[in-house]
């Protein structure tokens, strides 16, 4: 029975399995990769109350009013000695407070002659300055397990000092193209024959989730090749096929998959393009029999394969998000279907125009686009200035 695009989805975050086996990175390697071990705080963030402006630390009791600068202080510096009722420090941003102030007021706020700072409005305690721990205290957890390491993760673990940290272990994802047609995109194929293109896009794909692709030869549409290729890729974590799943006399993927003892979690999904995609496990490990038009093996990997990919790489989230854009003209399809189509998303992300394509075989089409445009089944017509769901690419 053909699954829902939801239902589908949803099956495979419940079959994925998460990746265990751990390694040591270097800080400088860390970025993409999955924590394996929680990142505590070795102190309290700011470690001192922290000017948040350049500017003069006062007791807010005092303002309005004019001071006396008694002082100044400089990020890297500490000032020695008390800030009694009427005094003023002059202070950058990043120095710590000294005692006695309550608060920062912006230099842009005040008057300076000589000796003396006039300021005119009023400040509370605790203006314009991150009191010690407010963003994290000493020993509190502030990386998780499981977290794939963007930017900010990395400046976190630089923060807190730590130079080498545990990450998962990348999965070793097989992609075993099929088909009688194909030759690989180094020959020069005759009129008839088609260069290996899926191998590649699924390598970048594969690579971008966070796995090591490893690409197979090419598997021929008999029994034989694509049984001793299918078994060679459940060696690696996880195995992708490309092509050899619709309903083709030569379509024997899922054949050979059943030879070889394998359980189908599904095997037909109400999407396009895609629809006869196959998910399932042999011998221990998962695999993807996606359709071999290069616009099925993209989108079917994007919507599918790649949250199995990313949470084999340790993740505990595999999120897909989609954004909604207005619709830059009519647009109609036949429901039934959950499609993917190859659209352009305006730079701001407000409005989508879909992109005129050929059919699931027209990788130019895929280039000119840099989205796809969701349409629901149960919808047939937008108008344009309407919403609709928009997946990036
Ligand atoms: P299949 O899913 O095997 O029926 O293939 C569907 C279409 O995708 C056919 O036109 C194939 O030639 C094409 N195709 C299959 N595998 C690849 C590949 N590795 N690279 C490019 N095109 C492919
Ligand atoms: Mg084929």
């Amino acid at each position: 029975m053909a699954l829902t695009f939801d239902q589908a989805r949803g099956c495979v975050l419940q079959h994925a399995r998460r990746g265990t086996e751990t390694e040591p990175v270097l800080l400088a390697d860390a970025a993409g990769r999955v924590l394996a071990e929680p990142v505590a705080a070795d102190r309290d963030y700011p470690p001192f109350d922290r000017s948040a402006r350049d500017g003069f630390a006062v007791r807010a009791a005092d303002l309005p009013g004019e001071l006396r600068v008694i002082g100044e202080v400089r990020a890297g510096e500490v000032f020695q000695g008390l800030l009694n009722s009427g005094d003023a420090i002059e202070i950058m941003t990043g120095a710590p407070l000294p005692s006695c102030a309550d608060a920062v007021v912006m230099v842009e706020h005040t008057t300076c002659s000589g000796d003396r700072v006039r300021i005119d409005n009023a400040l509370q305690p605790g203006d314009n300055f991150a009191p010690q721990g407010s963003e994290a205290r000493a020993g509190d957890t502030v990386l998780a397990p499981g977290r794939r390491l963007g930017f900010a993760e990395i400046a976190l673990l630089a923060m807190t000092g730590r130079e080498c940290i545990q990450v998962y272990r990348k999965p070793r994802v097989a992609i075993l193209p099929t088909g009688d047609e194909i030759v690989e995109a180094g020959e020069l194929p005759q009129a008839f024959q088609i260069r290996n293109s899926n191998a590649w896009s699924l390598a970048a794909q594969v690579a971008r989730a966070g796995g090591i692709p490893e690409i197979q030869p090419i598997a021929r549409d008999n029994f034989e090749s694509t049984r001793a290729a299918i078994e060679r890729g459940l060696d690696s974590d996880l195995l992708l096929l490309s092509g050899g799943v619709s309903a083709g006399k030569y379509d024997i993927v899922e054949k050979v998959l059943a030879d070889l003892g394998a359980e189908f979690f599904f095997d037909r999904v109400k999407i396009q393009p895609g629809q006869p995609l196959v998910f399932g496990s042999a011998r221990g490990k998962q695999f993807f029999g996606l359709p071999g038009n290069p616009a099925s093996t993209m989108v079917t990997f994007e919507i599918f394969a790649r949250a199995a990919v990313e949470l084999l790489s340790g993740a505990t989230e595999a999120p897909l998000p989609m954004l909604r854009a207005r619709l830059v003209e009519d647009f109609r399809h036949k429901p039934g279907l959950t499609r993917f189509l190859p659209a352009r998303l305006s730079a701001d992300g407000s409005t989508v125009t879909p992109e005129s394509w050929r059919g699931s075989g027209d990788v130019p089409a895929l280039t000119r686009a840099n989205a796809f445009l969701v349409a629901d089944p149960d919808r047939e017509t937008w108008s344009a200035g309407d919403d609709i769901r928009v997946l990036l690419k």
